[in-house]
């Protein structure tokens, strides 16, 4: 389990220890790198524990469709080897018009090159996948049956428990105030609890990335802010009587699926922010219920038995910022994932331990460049959803 002791030192400190931060200590650790985890609460306490579960291929940029793919089966095969769910029941994203349908197919088009398996499928079919799903506006759906979902709380945990049997650390309640740098050189980081000696740090703190950043006086501009996005969760009824996540962005950007346990789980693309408020709203209430509602009816019958709130960290193009700083060494960020980052983990991971260990990737990480804002290069915007 996380100790709460702070090592003196450690060659690797990750600061957070969200999804991100901790699949990369996984990573890290599995390779034989000395990494300690330094997290202000606990595991998985930010975004991470608060999130949809959804997993999906279906992006619309080559960079995005490669990344998935490769997480997707790191998901398989970590979930395999340490017990965790995952269940590869599709994304089912719900088209209304022609204009939906044509962007969908480049999509699709784009995927099919890249090995992803998706199809613009009939809304008989969809309504084939899910029994209860009014079809009535439907006109096509774009579906992918090896998207997915994995419970956030078991599979955060799992590669906590296995990245400390590699001999990583994780350290809770410790809360990173800032950084020694000499000479452009990270010496170590002070903390609530005293101070750790390193030379890399890893900035996957997500909505607080920019607090980090300024704390160890990036110069550059990278512009991750905290938007509030809600969840909510349903009584549970029947397994198996919604297995993909359903998406429709004609119905207010609702994503919507069933969890392990029964609920259905998910929220709609209503925004607030920039802001760390997380108090959950009644406008969000009516509006899911009125959204859920109109893509399956028999909703309607189902209780809700509770709504919570948790930050998306967005960037000005949806895409999050994964690289290494030139200006201060060795300084790495894994932030701003704009409401993808669970999906993205183990993938990022992966990444982020090779830069590290052996200063390049074989994944397109470009694509996430941090100094792409300072450039004026911003990327098309990646997918959002919810
Ligand atoms: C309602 C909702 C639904 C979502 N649905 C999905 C989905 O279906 N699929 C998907 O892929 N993503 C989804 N997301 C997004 C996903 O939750 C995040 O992208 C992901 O959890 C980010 O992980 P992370 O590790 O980067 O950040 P976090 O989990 O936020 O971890 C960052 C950690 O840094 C810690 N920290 C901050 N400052 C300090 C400091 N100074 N010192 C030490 N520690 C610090 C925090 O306490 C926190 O635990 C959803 C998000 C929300 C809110």
């Amino acid at each position: 389990m996380p100790t709460r002791e702070l090592p003196e030192k450690s060659e690797i400190v990750i600061i957070g220890g969200g999804i991100v931060g901790v699949t990369l200590a996984h990573e890290l650790a599995r390779r034989g790198e000395e990494v300690t985890v330094v997290e202000k609460r606990f595991i998985g306490s930010g975004s991470t524990f608060r999130c949809g579960t959804g997993i999906r291929q279906q992006f619309n940029d080559e960079a995005n469709v490669r990344v998935m793919k490769r997480s997707v089966e790191l998901w398989k095969k970590y979930s395999e080897e340490y017990g965790f769910p995952f269940e590869q029941t599709g994304y089912l994203f719900l088209l209304y018009d022609e204009d939906e349908i044509e962007a969908f197919k480049e999509n699709i088009k784009l995927q099919n090159r890249l090995g992803v398996p998706t199809r613009l499928i009939t809304p008989e079919e969809a309504k084939d996948v899910v029994p209860l799903l009014d079809i009535s506006e439907v006109i096509a759906a774009s579906w992918n049956p090896t998207d997915g979902k994995a419970d956030p709380f078991h599979s955060t945990t799992a590669f906590a428990l296995n990245a400390e049997k590699f001999g990583a650390r994780l350290v809770e309640y410790t809360e990173v105030k800032n950084f020694i740098i000499e000479n452009g050189e990270i010496k170590g980081l002070k903390t609530n609890r005293g101070i750790i000696k390193t030379s890399i740090v890893v900035n996957a703190t997500n909505a607080w990335a920019k607090l980090i950043n300024a704390m160890a006086g990036v110069p550059i501009k990278i512009p991750i802010e905290p938007y509030k996005h809600q969840a909510v969760i349903t009584q549970p009824i029947r397994p198996g009587t919604i297995k993909p996540m359903i998406i429709s962005f004609k119905y207010g950007h609702a994503y919507l699926t069933q969890t392990s346990h029964g609920g259905i789980i998910g929220g709609v693309g209503y925004e607030e922010g920039p802001t760390y408020d997380l108090t959950p709203s009644y406008a969000f209430l009516r509006e899911v219920s009125y959204y859920f509602t109109k893509i399956i009816p028999a909703l309607r019958e189902l209780l809700i038995l509770r709504t919570w709130a948790g930050y998306y960290a967005k960037t000005p193009d949806n895409n999050p910022v994964i690289g290494r700083l030139e200006e201060i060494s060795d300084y790495y960020i894994a932030a701003g994932f704009s409401g993808h980052g669970f999906m993205m983990a183990p993938a990022v991971a992966e990444m982020v331990a090779n830069l590290i260990t052996k200063g390049k990737t074989g994944l397109p990480v470009e694509w996430y460049d941090p100094y792409r804002f300072e450039r004026g290069e911003l990327r098309s915007t990646a997918l959002q959803m919810g």
